[in-house]
């Protein structure tokens, strides 16, 4: 057999740029202003850090202005709740898409941080709001990385439509939202060269399922959410599967993802790479969401 092809996230990531940057100059000669992101970051965790870099530096290559509003790692939850209200209420300036940085430190309870976003600025798409449009079929804001799964499914021409998926991680932030993509009915209506990724029959495991691996070896769709260096091996996936590793796991100075990819990659019909798969879809849908948010606002 083949080694699995490997899709090219970045690759999918800059092209979804070069389409969002002309449409955001498109919104900007129409309104004369450019969408604006408010990113609030809350403490000096070094992941946390970078990844707000690396979202900033992707808004200003598309031409959406951000800003990043730091605060002590010692805030409570109701400092912050008081922030995220003084931004919605334009005291930072116009925010059209904010997003509170997770992991928010122990003391804080990141739900009630997260349920003062605004549902229409709700560029994560984690508010409860949007999660409901979602879970029925009507997405507004779907969380990032779930949308650019889904993305990624579509680029490398992959049929979801009467296919087992299965999804082994039940995060609000991931396997939820994407289960809820993937297990969808269609769109009523396509625009014209839309493409959809869904109709799946989907089984959504966690830290409970039981012989994860007979679950796992039913999937032709197989995605890892999970946290767990080297969790899927060679023996867990069918051949020819596609397998979407999510996972984000730091070994030995090096970012690895769920699934043990010499082996995997043996046996997978595709499999995205860690890093260079999952991780730049995931901005590249944060960007979309933050021109929508700025176009749902103009509009209301
Ligand atoms: P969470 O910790 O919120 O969820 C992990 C899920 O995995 C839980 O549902 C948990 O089950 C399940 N799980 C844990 N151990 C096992 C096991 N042994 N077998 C089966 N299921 C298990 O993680 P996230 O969803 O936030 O993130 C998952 C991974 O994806 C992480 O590595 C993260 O860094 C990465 N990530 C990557 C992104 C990207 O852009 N590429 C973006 C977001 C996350 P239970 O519910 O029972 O506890």
């Amino acid at each position: 057999m083949l080694p699995a092809e490997i899709p090219d996230g970045r690759a999918l990531a800059s092209r979804i740029e070069a389409e969002l940057r002309a449409e955001v100059d498109t919104f900007a000669s129409l309104f004369n202003s450019r969408p604006r992101l408010v990113v609030v970051l809350v403490g000096d965790v070094a992941a946390s850090g970078s990844y707000v870099k690396g979202k900033a530096a992707a808004a200003a290559r598309v031409g959406i202005d951000s800003e990043v509003v730091a605060v002590p790692g010692t805030a409570t939850t109701a400092e912050l709740v008081d922030l995220v209200r003084a931004i919605a209420a334009g005291e930072k300036g116009r925010a059209d898409g904010i997003l509170v940085q997770l992991p928010l430190p122990p003391q804080v309870d990141a739900a009630a941080v997260l349920d003062a976003v605004p549902p229409d600025r709700d560029v994560d798409g984690f508010h409860p709001e949007n999660a409901g449009l979602l879970a029925q079929g009507r997405p507004r804001f779907v969380p990032c990385t779930a949308a650019g799964v889904q993305r990624i499914l579509i680029d490398a021409g992959v049929e979801a439509a009467g296919r087992h998926a299965v999804i082994v991680g039940r995060s609000d932030i991931v396997g939820k939202p994407l289960a809820a993509l993937l297990g969808a009915k269609p769109p009523r209506a396509l625009a014209p060269g839309q493409r959809t990724c869904c109709d799946a029959t989907v089984t959504l495991c966690h830290s409970r399922s039981a012989n994860l691996a007979a679950l796992t070896r039913q999937a032709d769709i197989l995605v890892a959410a999970v946290g767990r260096p080297n969790l899927i091996t060679a023996e867990m996936v069918k051949p020819g599967a596609t397998v979407i590793d999510v996972g984000i796991n730091r070994v030995a100075g090096r970012l690895v993802g769920d699934v043990d990819f010499e082996s995997v990659r043996e046996v997978a019909g595709k499999l995205t790479p860690v890093p260079g798969g999952v991780g730049p879809l995931t901005v590249a849908m944060l960007l979309a969401n933050t021109l929508l948010a700025a176009e749902l606002g103009t509009r209301s």
